[in-house]
């Protein structure tokens, strides 16, 4: 028998939520992992060192006091376990689904051993208080007489409102989108997250009293302005979106596509909407090549797969990273180590690239530019090998491996190199905000330039992760509390 509190790991391994075969789940859009049982939770818990200091939850941005619900998941106390959660995130079934875990990074024991399984535990804890009924809403006893208006319904957006609204203040929530969460609904596979654990959420805010204004674009549909005169405060939570381009030549030709557009187009397929016949882009049949190494292109390679792609590739500038840390990135660091999403496995096994000229995954490639036919469609991936060497200062300098050109048949390109700042145009530009050196919406403590106004999120910080924009909007929301209370 396992001994409970500190010592499991001397005989339990680490196990992952079991994902669906690969066969099965390609043909559909369900989620990939299986639900965690409590057996498996209280199994994997017992894995926790309780470490005196917990490196685990000073890697989490949330603060979460992993060891903490550990310990009561251990003592088959999961209603407690789901109190301390809630107590540092208020959307835990998202960071359980989507985190990549920083947390892990920092988990005491992945020093010598494979780090717990923080993530799926936090995922089968949240999942239990559903199934149980223990997250309800929580409306604020008493309320107050300000008014304030989030505008971006993302994690940033839904936790500043969850927050001030807990604080009694009267708020509304304005998006552009047809559905709130951000990313969360539109960009993010239906395979990674089911809408549903996001529709779900909303109720609970809906029901706690925060109002909901859809397909309202501040800025353009309703002036900043207007809400700078009816609201007593504004936070500002409408993400990065603006997206890196390629301008290489061919950049132009039909095929080339950004991966939000085709991202948030499937998304709105699983939902049932009919896409116009001239904005369908589908990978049905086609070779396609996903630009960029992160996971925006994994989703794009799971969704390529899941619409019948005849090849994927996804191509990465920058070289393979190593399996295991490299020196310069020791224990307690985020390990910048190879991942395998569970596309990249979908891929690997069912795409042949035997004969290509790339991989199904390929690093070190730089492209150089695109091709067509007479009706202007993209035709023929062209680029070169390159390698990373470091200069006189340690600086890794790119150079082209010589005679290394080779050029690909393909039908679709996604572009998958991430997001450079907000779109200025509109909003910003209206009020007139400073930005920040690399554009963002400069806000020291969440202020930004204009009185009322406040920023949070991948607005203010740029592109990152769901577990920083909770945060973002968990501190946003003191910040202004403060100034309401003031
Ligand atoms: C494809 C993809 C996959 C990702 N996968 C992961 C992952 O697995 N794990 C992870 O941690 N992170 C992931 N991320 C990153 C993560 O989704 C973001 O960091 C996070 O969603 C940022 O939250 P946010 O609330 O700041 O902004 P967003 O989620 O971008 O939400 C901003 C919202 O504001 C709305 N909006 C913008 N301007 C206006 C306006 N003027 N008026 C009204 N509404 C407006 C937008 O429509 C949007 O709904 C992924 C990102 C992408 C693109």
């Amino acid at each position: 028998m396992a001994k409970s509190g500190g010592k499991g790991f001397l005989e339990i391994d680490r196990e992952e939520v079991p994902k669906r075969p690969v066969k099965e789940r390609v043909k559909d859009y369900n989620e990939v992992y299986e639900s965690p049982t409590e057996e498996y939770g209280e199994k994997q818990a017992k894995r926790c060192m309780d470490c005196g200091t917990p490196f685990c939850n000073y890697s989490c941005p949330l603060g979460n006091l992993c060891p903490e619900w550990h310990s009561f998941v251990r003592k088959n106390d999961w209603e407690k376990a789901l109190k301390l959660l809630h107590k540092t995130n208020n959307f835990p079934d998202f960071t359980g689904r989507l985190c990549p875990a920083l947390c892990e990074g920092g988990c005491v024991l992945g020093i010598d051993d494979n780090a717990v399984a923080t993530q799926n535990i936090e995922l089968a804890i949240s999942e239990k208080g559903w199934e149980e009924g223990w997250i309800k809403p929580r409306p604020p006893k008493v309320r107050t007489d300000k008014q304030v208006a989030v505008v971006g319904s993302g994690p940033a957006g839904l936790a500043a409102a969850q927050q001030l609204n807990r604080q009694g203040h009267n708020v509304t929530v304005y998006e552009r989108d047809s559905k709130p969460g951000g990313m969360l609904s539109y960009g993010i596979p239906d395979f990674k997250i089911d809408k549903s654990v996001v529709a779900r959420r909303v109720n609970q805010l809906k029901e706690e009293g925060v109002e909901f204004v859809l397909n309202t674009e501040i800025g353009t549909d309703l002036l900043a302005t207007e809400l700078e005169r009816e609201y007593d405060a504004v936070v500002l939570a409408g993400g990065s979106r603006k997206a890196r381009d390629l301008p290489v030549y061919g950049r132009e030709l039909d095929g080339i596509h950004y991966a939000m557009d085709y991202l948030t187009q499937q998304n709105k397929r699983v939902a049932g909407k009919d896409i116009s016949e001239d904005e369908v882009i589908n990978a049905e049949g086609k070779r396609v090549i996903v630009i960029g190494g992160g996971d925006t292109g994994s989703d794009c390679v799971g969704t390529a797969i899941r619409q019948g792609a005849e090849k994927v590739y996804q191509i990465e500038l920058l070289e393979k990273p190593p399996t295991e840390r490299a020196a310069n990135n020791p224990w307690p660091q985020y390990p910048q180590t190879l991942k395998t999403s569970s596309s990249h496995q979908e891929a690997e096994s069912l795409v042949d690239t035997n004969d290509d000229e790339l991989n199904v995954r390929d690093w070190s490639v730089l492209t150089k530019k695109f091709s067509g036919n007479d009706d202007g469609q993209v035709e023929k991936y062209h680029a070169a090998r390159v390698e990373w060497v470091a200069d006189e200062n340690g600086e890794q300098e790119m150079k082209e491996i010589e005679n290394s050109e080779f050029s690909l048949a393909v039908d679709l390109v996604i572009l998958a190199i991430g997001f450079v700042h907000p779109e200025h145009e509109g909003m910003i530009e209206e009020l007139d905000l400073e930005l920040d050196e690399r554009k963002n919406v400069k806000a020291n403590d969440y202020q930004t330039s204009r009185d009322k106004f406040f920023a949070a999120g991948d607005m203010r910080r740029g592109a990152s992760l769901i577990v920083r924009a909770i945060n973002e909007g968990r501190e946003v929301a003191k910040t202004v509390n403060k100034y309401l209370n003031k």
